[in-house]
């Protein structure tokens, strides 16, 4: 059984459940392909009042949908009841401009008319992590359903009361049997799923691992797909940076779900006029965090996500440290039940040290001195990543000149207000490829369809 609700707060199990058979598979992928026929025959309007149905519902029913994350992930309440909110807007948003994003543009051709055309292409298979549970799901539901596709999800074994939550969501909302499938799969049926020939796109968030691993076989398959994966985002900080108002972001962007944000700050790379303030009330800021319960609102440091990420992260920390990083804050794990470690800052890391491209997915800052702007900017793309970064500097224009020089997929100039609806979010390299969110996010898995009228004479 490896679909397992643990709680990371307490260590003890809470609740199992049994993979599906084969069998039991194909009955749901049949559904599912039954269901595509009826679905991408729907009007926009049609599908959005079963898409806006469940985002009504998941507003109403906030705390509902929270206690589980917490529970199964140990996401801190309000952060939870905060995914479970931007979760529903992200559905509302596609409802209402999904059919403007998928609207026929007309095409200039010196002979006859043109356009291109919009439409859905099949069953999609997402497959999704346990850090943002829901508003992955969303990120996929929104925009693909809208679209006229139909989803079948695995969702990360660690988080399966959840990932049954939205299916319901979904039954609730009035769908259609087969619009919304949630599949409790090993990774070899995942495997299976990808190959068959009734899926006609991939869609991965997690890790690099796992997208090399997808990737290959969708190609292998000739199927489009967007792989969301790691990253190692860099928080660039400028001599003349607003020291008060870079250090909460700092602390924020580091520390928000207990540090296990795949666009997190995690490289601090801080100019030498700065650096001494900057380590100084980071280091303050961070070790002020309270570990307590996830479900206690006045709980500022919440656990990680398993036994298993805290044991990883702790290894990283101790690897690190071996070959030549200096540890100038924490390092350990939190005396007391559940899976908690310490906020910790590394610096010292040359790019010899394997920590240098790893990426740490929980409370440990890595720390860099650097001697101006230009350094800055070089050590930022000296990364296998390109998710998201930031940089912090009172001079705006200075702000744009940088992002636009550090190889991301996003930057973020004095703040990190990394997720809207409205906004594209991915990345490049080892970060994965394609968008979701915003425009982009809808037209990932569309047929661009050209279609042209001109009264020509065949060529002889
Ligand atoms: P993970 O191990 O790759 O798991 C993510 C999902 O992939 C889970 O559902 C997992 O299922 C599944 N999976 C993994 N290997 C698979 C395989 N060979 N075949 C089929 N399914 C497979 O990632 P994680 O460590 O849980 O999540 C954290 C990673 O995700 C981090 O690297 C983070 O940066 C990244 N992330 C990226 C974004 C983004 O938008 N770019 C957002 C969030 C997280 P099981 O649980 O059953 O193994």
């Amino acid at each position: 059984m490896s679909y397992q609700s643990f709680n990371p707060a307490t260590g003890k199990l809470v609740k199992s459940f049994e993979e599906i058979t084969d069998a039991q598979f194909e009955q749901k992928i049949a559904a599912a392909a039954a269901c595509y026929d009826i679905w991408r025959k729907k009007s926009y309007a049609e599908r959005a009042v079963i898409v806006n149905r469940a985002a009504a519902i998941m507003k109403a029913k906030v705390d509902e949908f929270a206690h589980p994350m917490t529970i199964e992930m140990g996401k801190r309440i309000s952060e939870a009841r905060g995914e479970v909110e931007f979760s529903a807007e992200i559905l509302a948003y596609y409802a209402k401009h999904a059919e403007k994003f998928l609207a026929p543009v007309k095409l200039h051709p010196t002979v006859g008319e043109a356009h291109m055309e919009s439409s859905p292409i099949g069953v999609i298979f997402g497959v999704e992590p346990w850090n943002f549970p829901y508003y992955q799901l969303a990120r996929v539901a929104g925009p693909h359903l809208m679209a006229g596709n139909v989803l079948m999800i695995k969702h990360a074994s660690c988080v399966p009361q959840c990932a049954i939550a939205f299916e319901k969501l979904w039954i609730d909302a009035g769908a259609p049997e087969g619009l919304y499938t949630n599949l409790l799969i090993s990774h070899d049926q995942s495997d299976a799923v990808i190959e068959d020939p009734r899926v006609k796109g991939v869609a991965l968030t997690g890790s690099v691992a796992a997208g090399r691993s997808l990737a290959a076989r969708a190609g292998k398959n000739l199927k489009v797909s967007s792989m969301e994966l790691g990253g190692s985002d860099a928080f660039i900080v400028l001599e003349d940076a607003d020291l008060e108002h870079t250090v909460k972001w700092a602390v924020w962007g580091r520390m928000y779900n207990a540090g296990q944000t795949c666009c997190a700050a995690k490289r601090f790379i801080v100019v030498e006029e700065m650096a001494d303030k900057f380590l100084a009330k980071f280091k303050t800021a961070l070790a002020a965090l309270k570990a307590g319960d996830p479900l206690d609102e006045k709980t500022t440091l919440g656990p990680l996500s398993s036994e298993a990420a805290l044991l990883q992260l702790l290894q990283q920390v101790d690897d690190a440290v071996a070959k030549g990083a200096t540890l100038v804050l924490g390092g350990k794990r939190i005396d007391r039940p559940g899976s908690y470690m310490q906020p910790s800052i590394l610096t010292d890391i040359t790019p010899e040290n394997p920590a240098f491209r790893q990426e740490f997915f929980g409370p440990v800052a890595l720390f860099f001195r650097v001697k101006d702007e230009e350094a800055a900017i070089a050590l930022a793309n000296d990364s296998d990543f390109g998710l998201g970064g930031s940089v912090f500097t009172m001079d705006a224009a200075r702000g744009k000149r940088v992002a636009s020089q550090v190889e991301t997929g996003m930057m973020f100039i004095n703040n990190i207000s990394w997720s809207d609806a409205e906004l594209p979010f991915g990345g490049i390299k080892d970060s994965g490829y394609g968008r979701e969110l915003g425009n982009m996010g809808i037209q990932e898995f569309v047929n661009k369809k050209l279609v042209r009228t001109a009264h020509l004479e065949a060529p002889v």
